[in-house]
């Protein structure tokens, strides 16, 4: 299958072969026809697969003929559940847009200063791109006019819904026209997200993508046992040595331990900073533009902090501290091997990490090799032939509820149970739910500038020229 098949305009198709792709992924073979004939579509689709791309390119078709409605309002709206997804999003309308003429795209992020955004908000818009909490505050205000609406993606919808996002984007869908087409991308879809499908999409086509296997195939998965923080610490300091490490995404478990480890690392000598969603949006800025920009080296982040992040030069993901959620570790290690590139991630697992770690392995199918580096060996051994993934399907036994507490929206997963030991679950949840707490760095602020023709209403560093690749 070739991009010229699919019959987008011929200035979209430029952009295509200026970005070097050479045939559509899967995700985009199966959407975009579907798309240009006017469908709704609910896909399962992962970053990493293509998929803003996917639902990007027939956007900006749609843009290419007049619209038929006069007004100065979106004709397409993205939702995002973080500002590093909307500011890729930004990014790949500009990219893919640029030889389009005059395509306006505005992100409207959570922290960024209301009067600028009155401004943005005051011109013509294309395609506006949005964290949910924000829009909702400018359509209260009757800043936004919805008339002209014609498309409305749900990016990572999933991820909206552990968030605690979903009711805002069904006030949102609701001040929008009946007759707009809906998008919804998800890394699963599971009855939750089928619920929200059916009160916002229209007789969807459902495409599925084995993405999970599929997309892992160019990441090699390496396992680490390790006795305890200090061994951690070792082993990290052995990894990052390797020459053949370019950069570095090191995931921890809560934002403190972030700060601290980036902070040792620096101290150690290695070029390293932390990103998490305690920080500020300009020190997250300067950070990620420093990742982009080949200045830092390793990056020490939080899930929720890391999410979207499409940085080429990235060759190792090291999970210093397992995701509590599978479905997190896919997202993770997806950091790696961008673009068509291969990738390293690394996992450590302790004594208590042995459920987690066959999780792992049941949602992604993939069982994880174990390594050892010379003089660095565990003392602790698992119990033989535990780390082998189960016969059961991979990601069945995620489910998720959610749950509210006065510190914002929580969510918990009802498989996810960690009793410390080895023993095998068999697929079954052994134990209580457990809570996660979502930082507050979904509501913030994150502005890019993108280059080319398309205007962008944004700020920021990371324009077309940016030294790396990305789109989402
Ligand atoms: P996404 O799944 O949207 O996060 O995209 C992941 C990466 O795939 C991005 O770096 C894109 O630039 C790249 N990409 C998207 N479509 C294609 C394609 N058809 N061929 C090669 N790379 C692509």
């Amino acid at each position: 299958m070739s991009f010229e098949k699919l019959n987008l305009h011929p200035l979209i198709l430029k952009a295509i072969v200026d970005s070097g792709y050479t045939s559509p992924t899967p995700i985009q073979e199966q959407a975009i026809p579907e798309l240009l004939d006017g469908h709704d579509v609910m896909a399962s689709a992962q970053t990493g697969t293509g998929k803003t791309a996917a639902f990007m390119l027939p956007a900006l078709h749609g843009l290419a003929t007049p619209a038929k409605v006069q007004s100065r309002g979106p004709r397409v709206l993205v939702l995002t559940p973080t500002r590093e997804l909307a500011l890729q999003v930004s990014e790949a309308a500009a990219k893919y847009g640029k030889h389009l003429p005059r395509v306006k795209v505005v992100s409207i992020l959570g922290g960024m200063p209301y009067p600028l955004q009155n401004k943005l908000l005051s011109q013509p818009v294309d395609i506006l791109v949005a964290t949910p909490g924000r829009l909702i505050d400018h359509i209260q205000r009757g800043r936004i006019d919805f008339s002209r609406l014609e498309m409305m993606v749900l990016d990572e919808a999933d991820r909206m819904l552990d968030m605690g996002f979903i009711d805002d984007v069904e006030r949102i869908a609701s001040a929008t026209p009946a007759t707009r087409q809906t998008l919804l991308f998800s890394a699963t879809l599971d009855s939750a997200i089928d619920n929200v499908a059916a009160r916002l999409l229209k007789s969807p086509r459902r495409i599925q993508i084995a993405a999970q296997q599929a997309k892992l195939d160019n990441i090699e998965q390496r396992l680490h046992y390790v006795d305890d923080i200090s061994h951690k610490n070792r082993l990290l300091d052995h990894l990052l040595r390797d020459l053949a490490l370019k950069q570095a995404i090191v995931f921890t478990a809560t934002k403190r331990d972030a700060d601290t480890l980036a902070d040792n690392l620096s101290a150690q000598g290695h070029e390293a900073a932390a990103l998490h969603g305690d920080m500020n949006q300009r020190d997250r800025t300067r950070t990620l533009t420093k990742l982009r920009g080949g200045g830092l080296r390793v990056l020490v982040a939080t899930d929720v902090a890391a999410r979207g992040i499409d940085v080429a030069g990235i060759t190792h993901v090291i999970n210093f501290d397992l995701p509590k959620f599978a479905e997190d570790y896919v997202h993770r290690i997806g950091r790696t091997g961008r673009a068509g590139a291969s990738g390293i991630a690394v996992s450590f697992a302790s004594g208590k990490d042995g459920i987690n770690l066959k999780k792992i392995e049941r949602f992604t199918g993939q069982r994880i090799a174990s390594h050892e580096v010379p003089g660095l060996e565990p003392r602790f051994k698992p119990r033989p032939g535990t780390s082998g993934p189960s016969r059961s399907a991979p990601s069945v036994a995620h489910k998720r509820t959610r749950t509210w507490s006065n510190d914002g929206p929580r969510h918990a997963n009802s498989a996810n149970s960690s009793n410390g030991n080895w023993g095998d679950s068999g697929g079954r949840s052994v134990g209580a739910s457990r809570g996660d707490t979502w930082g507050s760095n979904t509501r913030g602020n994150a502005r890019g500038n993108s280059g080319g023709n398309t205007r962008s209403s944004s700020f920021g560093n990371s324009g077309a020229s940016s030294p790396y690749i990305r789109t989402k």
